[in-house]
Formats: C-alpha cells, structure tokens, sequence
C-alpha cells in the first residue's frame, strides 16, 4: 500500500508463498529405482506476495483459475500454511502504531494459538451444499462451533441460532431441516450463519456467489453489504467476477500465476489500469460503451504453475515485452496514490527500442 491508509491493518500478507509438492507415484518411485531420471514435481500456486488488508475495508481479489487466489484465501483463513512467508492478524486495539509493533502484536496473537485466528476469520466456499454437513440439521450447522467455542451457553442456544438465521434472511422455523431441504440461495445463507455464529472480523468469499442465479447472486451481494454495514465486517471477495468485484470492493488487487500484478482503490484500477493485464482483463467486462464490440480472450493460455515462466510471469501472453521481462521479475511499485504496479514498463524502466 503506498501512504498511509485511513483505516488499522487487521491482516498483513508478508512475503508470503505456497508450493505443493506432488510426490512420485509407485510406479514413478519404480522407474526411479532403475535409475530413470524421475523428480518430484512443484506447483508454485502464491510466489512471494504481500498485501495489507485493513479493518471495515472490502478487498476484491481477481484472476483467471489456477492464479492463486484461492490457495491465498485459504491461507488467510488458516486452511493451509503458507511455505514461507509470514500471515500476522491484529486485534481490534492492538495495531502496530509504531514500527515494530507488528511482531509484538504477532507475537501476543501466536501465543493465543490458532484457534482463535480461526474464529476470527471466516471462509465462504462456492458450493455450498458440499461445505454443509448434510446429515446435521441447520441448529446444529449454525449452533455447534459457538456452543463448543463458549460463545453462547447451552441455555441460549437456540435464541441466538434464531438470531443468526433472521439477521441472514432464513426463517428460524425451518431449522430442524437439512441442507438438501433448502434452494441454492438459503444454502449459501446458511454457510453464511455458520461464519457469523462464531463473531468473526473477516469473512473470505471464495466465488461465494458464482455458483447461484443471478437474481440470487444480488441478493447474497446485498446481505453481505448489510452484514458489513451492520457487524463493520472486513472481507476478502474472490472472484473472476470483474462486474461483482467493481460492485462490491473498495479495493482490489489482480492475480496473475501466483503473484499480485496490481491493486488500487475500485474507482482508480477500472478508470487508470496499468498492468497490461489488468488491461487486457478488463477489455472482457461488457459494458454499454464497449456493447457492439467483440469481445477477444486474453492471447495464449496462462502457463503452467508447475514451471511459471521467468522474470514476468505474464511475458509469454504481454504485448509489450522485452528482454528485460523475461529474466527480471518486476516488482510491485507506486504508481500514484494506493495504487501499485509491477511492471517494467510502467515503472519506467523500459529502454526505448527494446521491445521483441
Ligand atoms: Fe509486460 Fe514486461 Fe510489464 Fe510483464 S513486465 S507486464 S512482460 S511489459
């Protein structure tokens, strides 16, 4: 983030990445005996990205499938740890305030353990009917982390999961019914009750509403604004959505094979995008002005994460590279206020008639 944000972080990003490694099969570790070259294979899904999001803010998180977007979101939550890197979330109160106050709040929140960073942060998958039990009534979907985490007494359960389901627009009446009782729409209600029954401070969207109709779509989008209003949510939006994102975000950042490429305020990024990518992104959103146009995908495929190319991952696909882009990585940098790029050409650094 370039300057000084008005809202305190609540999650600082720092540096962080996440490789899988695929391990050899039988057959592979076989061929390996014989004294076949055979090695494990590795998927950088996030390479070494860092992203400050702050109390009450929506942040948007955009990219094509396979960039890393969910593996992030689900390190946020605590799902996966990252391979390196670091993921500190503040308390309410206990910002740092003055340079190196970071590691002490981090370190005062290790010593509470993970649970609590669990409670605290929230994810909301696309499907909701494979994240809910579907042999637990909705009482106990909605009612069994509070009741086990001490969040409610037992003799106020049922009034608070009464409370959870009307402040989500579910009738309390149904629920003694299972998830397979109830339409796309009331599902993903209900996953949002089961994250908001433990009081948390973030909620990750992981394409929460990609998967519902559109008239359904605008009724979840709005219950999460109402929630943000009414609760001072903090959110991370996944999505590939760029007309949600644009809708629901104050700020967004683009992804692309595993590294963030650029983030600015919403209004900034859809009226001034730099990146090529990001460019070339938003070429697809449809709208009145571009509505007799043909829309044209981005050129070539997003290359593999088992070997993201060098330098600028984006290169094999930008129109605009050199040489430099295909052994230098380019590096976020500021480009005007909250805004940030990485991109050689757009921190200046491109020599004239270097182009391929
Ligand atoms: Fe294109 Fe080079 Fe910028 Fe990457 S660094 S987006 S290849 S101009």
């Amino acid at each position: 983030m370039n300057g000084p944000h008005p809202m305190a972080p609540l999650v600082e990003v720092d540096h962080v990445s996440r490789r899988f490694v695929r391990r050899l099969n039988y057959a592979e570790r076989i061929a390996g005996w014989l004294g076949v070259r055979v090695e494990e294979q590795v998927v950088h899904a996030v390479d070494d990205v860092s992203l400050t999001i702050h109390r009450g803010e929506v942040v948007g998180l955009v990219g094509e499938s396979g960039c890393g977007k969910s593996t992030l979101g689900r390190m946020l939550a605590g799902i996966i740890s990252p391979s390196s890197g670091s993921i500190h979330t503040f308390e309410k109160g206990a910002e740092p305030s003055v340079p190196g106050g970071k590691d002490q709040v981090a370190g005062a929140h290790a010593a509470h353990g993970a649970a609590r960073r669990r409670l605290a942060t929230q994810m909301i998958f696309q499907d909701p009917l494979s994240s809910l039990n579907p042999r637990k009534r909705v009482r106990d979907i909605i009612g069994e982390a509070p009741l086990v985490h001490g969040i409610v007494a037992r003799k106020h359960l049922d009034a608070y999961i009464v409370d959870v389901m009307e402040r989500v627009g579910l009738n309390p009446d149904f629920r003694e019914r299972f998830p397979h009782q109830f339409s796309g729409g009331q599902r993903q209600r209900i996953g949002i009750g089961r994250a908001l029954a433990v009081k948390p401070d973030f909620l990750i969207c992981d394409e929460s509403i990609a998967a519902l109709d559109v008239s359904i779509q605008a009724q979840i989008i709005n219950l999460f604004m109402q929630l943000r209003h009414d609760l001072g949510l903090t959110y991370l939006f996944i999505s590939h959505d760029l007309g949600v994102v644009e809708h629901i975000s104050d700020r967004v950042a683009i992804m692309y094979l595993g590294r963030i490429v650029e983030t600015a305020p919403t209004t900034q990024l859809f009226a001034n995008p730099q990146h090529p990518y990001t460019i070339a992104l938003l070429e697809q959103v449809p709208r009145l002005s571009n509505r007799k146009r043909q829309f044209e995908s981005i050129q070539g495929e997003i290359p593999s994460p088992l070997s993201p190319p060098e330098g600028c991952h984006f290169h094999p696909r930008c129109p605009h590279a050199t040489q430099r882009c295909r052994t230098e990585r380019p590096m976020l940098r500021p480009r005007g206020a909250a805004h940030e790029v990485a991109c050689h050409l757009i921190a200046g650094h491109l020599v004239a008639g270097e182009g391929q």
